[in-house]
C-alpha cells in the first residue's frame, strides 16, 4: 500500500481501518490480502479514473455497465439483485428444484468419508429436527470451512494437513441494522441535525475512536430494500473475533453501542432511530495470517481428492468475492464435463495476473458472468457504488 499510494495516503485511509477488520497490525498481515483487495489499482489510476468519470458526467455520457478495463475496485455501476443478493440465491435454489434437484435445508455436513483418494459420502444433521442422514455421491463440492472440512474427514489424513487445517484462522463480524427516520448530518454551528443526502453504498471508517469499521447504506444499493422511503437502513459492521466479550454482549448493548456511534460520527441523531437488529457472523473472512503460510499442504492434499471440489470464500480460504465464487464453482464443473483433473485452473481464479500486471483491457471472466447465466438478467437492477 505504501509502495503504491504513499505513506500519508497509507496512514489515513488504510492503515487503522485494515486494523480494525484484522484485528492485528498491519506489519502481520502479507501483502498477498492486500493485493487481492486492490488488484491494479494505483495512485495514478485512481486520478485517471476520477477525471474521465468527471467529463462523463459533464458530457451526461454515463458509459456502458460492462465498463470494461475499469479496474474492479474502480467500478461505479454494477448489476445488484432488487432484493439484495439473497435474492439471486432464491431464484438459484427454485431453478434447481424446478429441475428435480433435492435441496436439503438447514443440514450442517459433519463427517466426509474418504477411500482410494475419492469422497465416498457424507453425513450431516438437521439443526432443527437433530436428524441424521448419510448421502453418497459423484461429485462433492465443499463451501465450508476448510477447517471444518478437514476435521470432519474420515480416513486417512496426514497429521500435519490436520494440524495445519486446525490452525487456520478467521475474522468474525457483527452488523448491526439501524432503521432511521432520515439520514442526518449535525450542523456545527448551529448546533441543529438537519436532513443529509449520501450516495454511498459502503462508507469506510477509519477513526480510531468509534469500533464501528464500516457502513452500509442499503437504501442507496437498491431502493427495493427498504419499505417505506422516507426512511432509511443503515448496515453498522463491528469486526471482532467471536472469542471477544464484545461477541457475547447481549444484543440491546451491541444494538445501544451502535446507535452511539453513528450519532459521534454525526450521521444521525438518536432520536430518529426507529428500529435496529443484530446479527452475528462467523467466520466471515479467512485470514491470511497465522497457518495460512502453511495452506499449500492442506491444498495439495484435498486436490488430490478426486472427486471433491473445494469453491468460494472459506470453502477455499481465499478472499473470493461473490463472482470469484460462483466461478470457482462454474469452474470446477467446466472440468467434470471436460475430464480435465487438475485443479489448478480454479485455484487461479483472483489470483490471476491483475495484481502481477495491470489489466490490459480485455474483459474478464467475471465481468461477463451475467451473460453466462442469462435465466438472471430479469432479477437484476443496476447499482451505483464501490464494489467490495
Ligand atoms: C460483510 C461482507 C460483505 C461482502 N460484500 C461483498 C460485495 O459487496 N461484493 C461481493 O462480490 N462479495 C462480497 N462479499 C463476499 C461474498 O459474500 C462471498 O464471496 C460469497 O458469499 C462466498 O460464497 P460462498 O458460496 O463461498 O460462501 P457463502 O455464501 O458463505 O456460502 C457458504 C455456504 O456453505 C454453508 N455451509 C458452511 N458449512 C457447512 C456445513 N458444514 N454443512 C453444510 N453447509 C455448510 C453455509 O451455510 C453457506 O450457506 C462480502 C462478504 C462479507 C462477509
Amino acid at each position: 500500500m505504501i509502495n503504491r499510494f504513499g505513506k500519508t495516503l497509507y496512514q489515513l485511509f488504510f492503515k487503522d481501518y485494515t486494523e480494525k477488520v484484522w484485528g492485528v497490525p498491519c506489519d502481520e498481515i502479507p501483502a498477498e490480502w492486500g493485493a487481492q483487495r486492490i488488484k491494479g489499482v494505483s495512485i495514478r489510476k485512481a486520478i485517471e479514473h476520477a477525471i474521465q468519470e468527471l467529463s462523463k458526467k459533464k458530457t451526461k455520457n454515463q458509459g456502458d455497465i460492462a465498463q470494461k478495463g475499469t479496474e474492479t475496485s474502480l467500478i461505479e455501476k454494477f448489476f445488484y439483485p432488487k432484493l439484495g443478493p439473497g435474492q439471486l440465491w432464491e431464484e438459484v435454489a427454485r431453478q434447481v428444484q424446478e429441475m428435480g434437484g433435492i435441496i436439503h435445508m438447514h443440514c450442517d455436513v459433519k463427517h466426509i468419508y474418504t477411500e482410494d483418494n475419492k469422497v465416498t459420502a457424507i453425513t450431516a444433521v438437521n439443526s432443527q429436527t437433530g436428524e441424521e442422514m448419510k448421502l453418497t455421491g459423484d461429485y462433492f463440492f465443499s463451501t465450508m470451512p476448510v477447517k471444518e472440512l478437514i476435521s470432519g474427514i474420515v480416513g486417512d489424513v496426514p497429521n500435519e494437513v490436520r494440524d495445519i487445517a486446525s490452525r487456520l484462522q478467521y475474522r468474525d463480524f457483527i452488523t448491526v441494522g439501524i432503521l432511521l427516520r432520515k439520514l442526518s448530518f449535525l450542523d456545527k454551528q448551529t448546533g441543529e441535525w438537519k436532513p443529509l443526502k449520501l450516495e454511498d453504498t459502503w462508507i469506510y471508517i477509519q477513526e480510531k475512536d468509534v469500533k464501528v469499521g464500516r457502513l452500509q447504506l442499503f437504501n442507496n444499493w437498491s431502493p427495493y430494500m427498504v419499505k417505506d422511503p422516507d426512511t432509511a437502513w443503515v448496515g453498522m459492521e463491528f469486526f471482532c473475533n467471536e472469542t471477544d466479550d464484545f461477541w457475547k454482549l447481549p444484543d440491546a448493548e451491541i444494538a445501544a453501542l451502535a446507535i452511539r456511534e453513528l450519532e459521534k460520527i454525526g450521521l444521525a441523531s438518536i432520536d430518529n432511530v426507529l428500529d435496529s437488529t443484530v446479527l452475528r457472523v462467523e467466520k466471515t473472512y479467512p485470514a491470511y495470517f497465522g497457518a495460512y503460510e502453511q495452506f499449500d499442504t492442506v491444498k495439495a492434499y484435498t486436490d488430490k481428492l478426486e472427486n471433491i471440489f473445494l469453491v468460494g470464500r472459506n470453502g477455499m480460504h481465499k478472499y473470493n468475492n461473490a463472482d470469484h465464487s460462483m466461478l470457482t464453482a462454474m469452474v470446477a464443473v467446466d472440468n467434470i464435463i471436460n475430464g480435465v483433473t487438475s485443479k489448478e485452473n480454479i485455484w487461479a481464479i483472483n489470483t490471476e495476473q491483475e495484481y502481477h500486471e495491470e489489466k490490459s483491457g480485455a474483459e474478464t471472466p467475471v465481468a461477463a458472468l451475467p451473460e453466462r447465466i442469462p435465466s438472471f438478467k430479469n432479477l437484476y437492477g443496476i447499482s451505483h457504488g464501490t464494489k467490495h
